[in-house]
């Protein structure tokens, strides 16, 4: 089976939650679907359902980006243990299979990976930037820090784009409009992406994405190559939409192991099975 096929269930369903998490946090009493399409919001009511992908609750129980704690805790400079609790599951889920947050639940990265159509079809017209963005991602996560502890407020998230994006959703379907700052942002990531550079921001700016890749470097579950299988059709690396070259696993160190983020297109575009998700012991 196609992992790129499995990967769309759980983006779906992501992506589900999202809409449906303002939809019912809306006054029962008032709400009904007619009055939405009218573009008739009525107000908000306190849910127990609340959240996105930066953070998540679900009476009472709450999932946080390890991310997001951190960066509260070094802006508020105290230790709050319920955050750290609550950072735990999808902690030992990036040890274990690496940064497979963005690969397989990022709402954001779902939406640049189907912006790629649009490149390609811009591309095909002859319409296209040439860009080349070094990976700035470790860079911006430390400054973002550094912002967070000295000004006492969580920097990351403001930038954060599946956080943006799930914000947007939230203001549309709560206020009946977007912000004009979230937006912007995610409009200049999708065209940029599309006239320039394929999967720049998470390959080269995603300060989130760079966290759970050092977080993931030493992940259990990682694509590994049957040597025997292979032709070395160079298949793998075109499908590798940050440019890593699978083609080079178990030859030499050329592979960036830290950025693959275990989205499986390689395995999936192998025409000899050679690519296959490996548990390493
Ligand atoms: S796609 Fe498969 S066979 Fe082709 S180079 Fe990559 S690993 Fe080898
Ligand atoms: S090497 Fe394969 S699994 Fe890793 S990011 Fe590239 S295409 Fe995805």
């Amino acid at each position: 089976m196609e992992v790129r096929r499995l990967r769309r269930v759980f983006q779906v369903l992501v992506l589900a939650v999202l809409v449906a998490v303002p939809l019912y946090s809306q006054n029962p009493i008032e709400w009904a679907p007619s009055r939405i399409a009218m573009g008739e919001l009525p107000p908000p009511r306190v849910s127990r359902v609340w959240g996105d992908t930066w953070s998540f609750s679900f009476y009472g129980f709450t999932v946080t980006h390890p991310l997001a704690a951190l960066e509260a805790m070094l802006a508020a400079k105290v230790v709050y243990l319920p955050l750290l609790a609550a950072a735990l599951l999808p902690l030992a889920i990036t040890l274990l299979l690496g940064r497979v947050f963005c690969s397989w639940i990022c709402p954001a990265g779902f939406l640049l990976e189907l912006n790629q159509r649009l490149g390609s079809f811009l591309s095909s017209r002859g319409v296209r930037l040439s860009l080349r963005v070094a990976d700035y991602r470790y860079h911006l996560l430390g400054f973002a820090l550094l912002l967070s502890f000295f000004f006492a407020t969580p920097v990351v998230s403001a930038f954060d784009l599946p956080h943006v994006l799930g914000r947007e959703i939230f203001y549309v379907l709560t206020y009946g409009a977007p912000s004009y700052g979230g937006l912007l942002l995610l409009t200049g990531v999708v065209l940029l992406e599309a006239l320039a550079a394929r999967r720049i921001w998470c390959r080269s700016l995603c300060p989130a994405g760079g966290f759970l890749s050092l977080l993931g470097a030493k992940r259990v579950v990682r694509i590994s190559k049957r040597m025997e299988r292979c032709i070395f059709c160079g298949e793998c690396n075109i499908a590798c939409p940050y440019g890593l070259r699978p083609v080079e696993l178990g030859i030499d160190k050329d592979f960036n192991d830290r950025t693959c983020d275990n989205c499986g297109l390689c395995r999936d575009a192998c025409p000899t099975g050679a690519l296959y998700y490996a548990v390493r012991r």
